[in-house]
């Protein structure tokens, strides 16, 4: 046991089997509260989990900067900061939460909608039968029109499938693929990528200071911002990708979005995160009232993009791996002042990154 680790067992420390960090809470001006102090001890190594964003881990490292510099060590400090940890951790389930609920109403009143309509055919189906045993016809001919007609449904039950199928992978909101269909696209791109070499990029991408537009404008027309940035990002796709081209644009939440670049497509990644930056940048937002009327034009909402490409590098988890690698460049754009595009590399055994575009 160190000098510093019996310091601390005499002052009831609990961190004595840590006597480093019992110092440097002394230092820091952190009273001897095992509350105060389980809690810093746990919001700084918060920064190892695996699961939390690069965004959640900045804010909760932001938090605990704001916690050592204020010196508020009431209890009342410690509900908020608990509140607000807690608040960081679980933002990224709720938004998921919400988005599955919305889906949930889309998806149930349409699958709603599409028995009542089929159970009318059935029913109808049913009295044509009976209409044609008892009318004494040529059995064979009563089979064949029974045949056709039960065929007739079939083919309808199957749009229908066909039907929730695709409902139950679109973003209600912006028409883009969900996160379900997102999981399934980039697993299967791996996939290819892995067996048969076929080149992946994934970027991703996320509005910036969205929080200041919900709060100046409201949540109706931050969602209406967000279809216009889904419309911005078709555009760009059409003009990049062409006929055969693999590029798939997805609502990864809230307003996060993400697209997947396989084969040719690949390639032309960074050209196409930078177009759709510029467009960003370009667009004119006009905020109309409910009666229609602009309240106020010519507001420019920007982009921040992370892009990343599979990379053998990493021996295994490739999926994981590709979306913290972009999460991580898009992390970079963040820091470095938004509305840029910043790519991750690997040099040797460590990540670097580099801005290939800024406004
Ligand atoms: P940054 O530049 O660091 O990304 O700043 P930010 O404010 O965009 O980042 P933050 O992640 O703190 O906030 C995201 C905000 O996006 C929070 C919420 O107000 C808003 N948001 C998330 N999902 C939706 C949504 O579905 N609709 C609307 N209108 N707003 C959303
Ligand atoms: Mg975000
Ligand atoms: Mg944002």
């Amino acid at each position: 046991m160190s000098e510093h680790d019996h310091h601390c067992d005499r002052q009831e420390c609990d961190f004595s089997q840590d006597g480093k960090f019992c110092e440097m809470l002394d230092k820091a001006g952190v009273p001897r509260d095992n509350k105060w102090r389980t809690l810093i001890l746990y919001m700084r190594g918060l920064k190892d989990y695996a699961y939390l964003s690069e965004i959640q881990k900045g804010q909760i490292q932001a938090l605990l900067v704001e916690v050592l510099q204020l010196k508020d060590f009431s209890d009342d400090k410690f509900n908020e900061v608990l509140l607000r940890d807690r608040e960081i951790l679980v933002a990224p389930y709720e938004q998921r939460l919400k988005a599955a609920l919305q889906e949930t109403v889309v998806l149930a009143g349409e699958f709603k909608r599409l028995v009542h309509r089929r159970k009318g055919e059935v029913k109808q189906l049913e009295a044509r039968s009976v209409e044609a045993v008892i009318s004494g016809q040529d059995p064979e001919e009563i089979v064949s029109m029974l045949q056709a007609t039960f065929r007739e449904v079939i083919t309808l039950m199957e749009k229908d499938t066909e039907k929730l199928d695709h409902l139950s992978r679109t973003d209600p909101l912006t028409g883009l693929n969900n996160r379900r269909a997102f999981d399934d696209i980039l697993a299967r791109s791996v996939r290819n990528w892995q067996e048969r070499e076929i080149p992946l990029v994934l970027l991703m991408l996320d509005i910036d200071h969205f929080k200041n537009f919900n709060d100046e404008f409201g949540h109706r027309i931050g969602d209406q911002a967000l279809t216009t940035v889904a419309t911005i990002i078709r555009k760009s796709i059409a003009a990049f990708g062409g006929e055969g081209m693999d590029i798939h644009s997805c609502r990864y939440g809230g307003e996060e979005f993400a697209i997947i670049l396989s084969g040719d497509a690949a390639m032309v990644g960074a050209d196409l995160a930078l177009d759709v930056r510029k467009r960003m940048e370009r667009y004119n937002f006009v905020i109309r009232d409910s009666n229609g009327d602009i309240m106020r034009k010519g507001i420019s909402v920007t982009i921040s993009i992370g892009l990343a490409e599979a990379d053998v590098a990493w021996k295994g988890a490739y999926v994981e791996n590709l979306i913290d690698a972009a999460d991580k460049a898009l992390y970079h754009a963040k820091r470095s002042g938004r509305n840029r595009v910043a790519k991750h590399g690997i040099s040797g055994a460590a990540e670097e990154f580099s801005i290939i575009a800024a406004g």
